[in-house]
């Protein structure tokens, strides 16, 4: 393969409407508990929630490199350490057994110093200045692309796309621990693991979707913004959204990997100006910074959503905003309904098959 679609039988996609998300880093947490806690992963976090504008987890990692141009695949850089963060180490026994709890409080150290950064540091900084201050939350995980810069450039062929839904996924006895996934991915969404010396990253949640049972991430979300199902599901909310309704968007499309994670850009207020008065000119989000983020396309979509609301507000229906709302759980779902406690607390070994 060189820059070209890898061919699989079907694709899983996810949607995450980020007109609903709140930041609880639910998702996160539930990916954490289930797939990174093992020696190695302290520092793993397959799926981060980051305020925006921000500098974001990886710190910094737009300007990283990777992903393709004009079709061919670029190397970026890996991540250091300290712009990763997290995998702290915390003072528990003085808090918790110590006797000094009303006087000690939870302090972490990374490497025995006060860490300077980690996966949600600049949370709720946002842009923008008082009154017109401005953030929204970026839910962020493997994109499952479609053009993978991190299989292509893997020297040792032991990343791949299943067939059967589009996942990509890492065989560990083949990783040597080259790196060169990490230099590729665009995204920055692949970590390595010192202990096991081998790369690691979301592996879509493969043991529950063979089970029938939605990724952690999707599961777990209470603010019902997130959507798994079949790209080619032309029924589903996926295919509606991203190819009916074209109001899901991949995050910067020009880094070439075709992602497969699509959000529906966020709606904003509009700006006072020094009078007070309302400007109704222009979001208060600006667009450039949204366009920046999810394309030129953004325009359309957020057009589209406005004009929804509209007719809603004036008393008509709006199927898009209905299936967005998502009254029904279970249709956020798309054919992984079944319960997750049919495959226990945890799922078989994430090792690829
Ligand atoms: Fe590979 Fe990165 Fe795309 Fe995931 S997001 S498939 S790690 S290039």
């Amino acid at each position: 393969m060189s820059g070209s679609s890898q061919a699989t039988a079907r694709q899983v996609a996810m949607v995450f409407d980020l007109n609903k998300c709140m930041g609880c880093q639910s998702c996160a947490v539930a990916c954490k508990m289930i797939w990174t806690r093992e020696a190695g992963e302290e520092q793993q976090w397959w799926c981060t929630v980051n305020t925006q504008p921000g500098r974001g987890a990886p710190r910094d990692w737009e300007s990283m490199g990777g992903g393709y141009r004009d079709g061919r695949l670029v190397l970026g850089r890996e991540p250091a350490p300290e712009e990763i963060g997290g995998g702290w180490q915390f003072n528990f026994d003085e808090v918790f057994h110590g006797g000094r709890g009303h006087a000690a409080h939870l302090t972490p150290k990374a490497n025995g110093r006060e860490p300077e950064w980690g996966p949600n540091w600049d949370e709720d900084q946002g842009g923008g200045e008082y009154p017109n201050a401005y953030f929204f939350y970026l839910p962020r995980l493997c994109n499952h692309c479609t053009k993978p810069a991190c299989v292509e450039a893997c020297p040792n062929g032991a990343m791949r796309k299943r067939r059967e839904d589009g996942i990509v996924v890492r065989d560990e006895e083949a990783c040597r621990g080259a790196r060169d996934c990490i230099k590729a991915c665009p995204y920055k969404k692949i970590y390595f693991n010192h202990v096991r010396n081998v790369s690691q990253h979301c592996i879509g949640c493969w043991p529950r979707l063979e089970r029938g049972v939605a990724p952690a991430c999707v599961r777990n979300c209470p603010g019902r913004l997130a959507f798994v199902g079949f790209l080619d599901d032309e029924g589903g909310p996926i295919h509606r959204l991203v190819h009916e309704w074209q109001v899901a968007l991949p995050l910067h499309p020009e880094y070439g990997t075709e992602p497969n994670v699509f959000y529906v850009p966020p709606l904003s207020p509009h700006p006072l100006r020094a009078d007070r008065s309302i400007d109704e000119s222009t979001p208060r989000i600006p667009p450039a910074y949204l366009e920046s983020l999810f394309g030129p396309r953004v325009h359309d979509a957020l057009e589209r959503l406005r004009g929804e609301l509209a007719t809603v507000r004036s008393g008509g229906r709006s199927e898009l905003l209905d299936t967005l709302i998502a009254y029904e759980f279970r249709s956020l779902l798309g054919p992984f309904t079944a319960e997750p406690a049919t495959i226990g607390a945890t799922a078989p070994g994430k090792e690829a098959r």
